[in-house]
């Protein structure tokens, strides 16, 4: 959520800009800031929310598609039978597409 105002900052559960920010551990200080759903109530500077944004995509871009010499860990497919060998198969078929 974006944290324009300290209305909205109170809602987070957060209670003044002195607390500190959970990725640079300075004081949020201004606004805006930027407040995690999934670990409430942990607010960020807005510019730190985005780096870690970008630390989680490299993160998982790197995971998907390590680079040489490692091939990847696993491959995203539609078939759920290599999961699920006996139980009902979740993939659709051509005609379920649609
Ligand atoms: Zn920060």
């Amino acid at each position: 959520m974006l944290i324009l105002n300290e209305t909205q900052l109170v809602l987070t559960g957060a209670t003044s800009l002195d607390e500190c920010c959970p990725y640079c551990a300075k004081a949020l200080g201004a606004y805006p800031l930027i407040s995690s759903d999934e670990t409430w109530p942990c607010v960020y500077h807005a510019a730190c929310a985005i780096q870690l944004a970008t630390d989680i995509l490299v993160d998982l871009f790197t995971f998907l598609s390590p680079p040489p010499p490692s091939g990847p860990f696993f491959t995203l497919s539609a078939s759920c039978e290599a999961a699920h060998p006996q139980g009902e198969s979740y993939a659709l078929n051509e005609s379920q597409r649609d």
